[in-house]
């Protein structure tokens, strides 16, 4: 069989990300479509990757190239707020008679309102690693029988939730060739070039409330298995810099610890930057991991008030949050916090608060989003209960930079506002400014990246007045 995976063009212009939780518009990044070239590593058919997003490929080059392949099957990954864009894929793919399969983690517990009102023939909703390699096996001998697939047979609704069970490190590396060169991607912006995103676990088990990925099983590939793929990343594609896209990096202290020991004596040369949480990190921890080639970790802090924090179930405080800064300050490691406004119980004090906590710590970076209600979360059945939002939401409005609901004590209007206060606090703080620039008196490689981030952060700011993520 013939079978092309697609990362659909852009969106009005803007760069998508379209990986596992991260399904966001962002203006800063291209990321590679690294779940596709998964996939593509796995099928035994023949396949195509078309990186509309990564190239730069308007609708029409997208169309010539499906019209070219003739697929028998097209994979498309989208989002919610890219959704009536991202389905114009599946419009062409359906006038060549291609099955159509899609992909989007979000909106997964809608699966039946997108079969229904969409192009698409099947919607994955298992595990992407497994399911969509058996979902072509499967459509190719005319089987019906998949697991974590959702498809409409004769209108009625027809879903296995369930994956079948897998371990990580038997996966084949990603077809990494399909997509080469690396230097079309980057984040937040183009100097750490060749890059790419990698994942070395998924899965998170604790609570948040806004969290579509919460009380998931934590899997993780082996410290060999990761080593396997970061040597033909340096030696093959040449690459510079790697993002760790798990949701908890260090959720297992000694499998980064080996890890770290081997980059070391193996001498793989590599900028690395990673996510995990306020609590699972130590200085000791972070100071290996410097040594290993870390250059940043993104934590999200959500709040600088314990009492939201506490209500978003988020298990971390906030001194737990300013002890990790300050670790990974000493250590040479650059932090970039994520907050968001809107959490329940969201009002000016605590406003006041998180936009406080920023200047005292004084992150190299912080992104403030506003909280969405993401289907399937325990904050959606709030906003559903409080009427906030409907039961089955127009998902196409799921922006971060965008209110779609209010807190007891805040409008839709004031969290808005509250975000962009809290930019503004921060990219016209002296003391931010000058924290950034004693840092790179310090790492005197770090100018470029630096001036490239306060510009584009500047841009961001006056000229597009944040909107989307940055
Ligand atoms: S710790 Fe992070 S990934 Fe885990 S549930 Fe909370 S927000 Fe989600």
């Amino acid at each position: 069989m013939k079978v092309a995976l697609v990362n659909p063009p852009r969106f009005r212009g803007v760069p998508v990300i379209r990986e596992d939780r991260c399904e966001i518009t962002d203006r800063g990044s291209v990321v590679p479509p690294y779940s596709l070239i998964q996939i593509a590593s796995q099928l035994n058919h023949d396949v195509w990757v078309i990186d509309a997003n990564g190239k730069n490929m308007g609708m029409n080059e997208v169309a010539d190239a499906l019209r070219k392949i003739e697929p028998d099957v097209v994979v498309i990954r989208f989002t919610p707020t890219t959704f009536d864009n991202d389905m114009k894929v599946a419009e062409v793919a359906k006038k060549l008679s291609s099955t159509t399969v899609g992909m989007c983690w979000t909106l997964i517990p809608f699966a039946h309102e997108i079969l229904k009102t969409s192009p698409l023939d099947y919607y994955v909703v298992g595990d992407y690693e497994v399911c969509v390699s058996n979902l072509i096996d499967a459509i190719e001998v005319g089987e019906n029988k998949m697991q974590g697939v959702a498809y409409l047979g004769d209108g009625e609704f027809i879903v296995d939730w369930s994956s079948p069970a897998f371990d990580y490190d038997s996966l084949p590396l990603p077809a990494y060739d399909m997509i080469a060169p690396l230097s079309n991607y980057y984040i937040n912006t183009p100097h750490g070039s060749p890059f790419t995103i990698m994942y070395t676990s998924k899965g998170c088990p604790y609570s948040c409330i806004y969290c579509t990925v919460r009380r998931t099983k934590w899997k993780g590939r082996s410290a060999e298995s990761i080593l396997s793929e970061l040597r033909i990343l340096k030696k093959i594609y040449n690459v510079r810099t790697v993002s760790f896209f798990d949701e908890i990096f260090t959720f297992d202290r000694n499998r980064v610890v080996e890890l770290c020991e081997r980059i070391l004596k193996e001498d793989i040369k590599l900028r690395w930057y990673c996510n995990t949480r306020v609590d699972k990190v130590d200085f000791e921890l972070l100071r290996l991991m410097r040594r290993a080639g870390c250059r940043g970790i993104s934590f999200g802090v959500e709040s600088g008030s314990n009492e939201i924090l506490k209500r978003a179930k988020k298990g971390a405080t906030v001194e737990e949050a300013e002890e990790a800064v300050k670790n990974a300050k000493k250590a040479g490691i650059k932090t970039y916090l994520s907050f968001m406004f809107g959490l329940p119980g969201e009002s000016w004090e605590s406003v006041n608060e998180t936009i406080e906590f920023v200047k005292r710590v004084k992150p190299n970076g912080a992104q403030f989003n506003i909280a969405v209600p993401y289907p399937g979360t325990e904050l959606y059945e709030e906003c559903v209960k409080r009427g906030y939002v409907g039961k089955i939401m127009n998902w196409r409005e799921l922006y971060q930079h965008k209110a779609i609901l209010r807190t007891e004590q805040m409008s839709k209007e004031e969290l808005e506002k509250a975000r962009l206060m809290a930019y503004r606090s921060m990219y016209f703080n002296p003391r931010w400014i000058l924290s950034n620039a004693l840092w790179v008196m310090r790492e005197p490689e770090e100018l470029p990246l630096a001036i490239k981030y306060y510009v584009k952060s500047l841009k961001n700011y006056f000229i597009h007045r944040m909107e989307h993520a940055h």
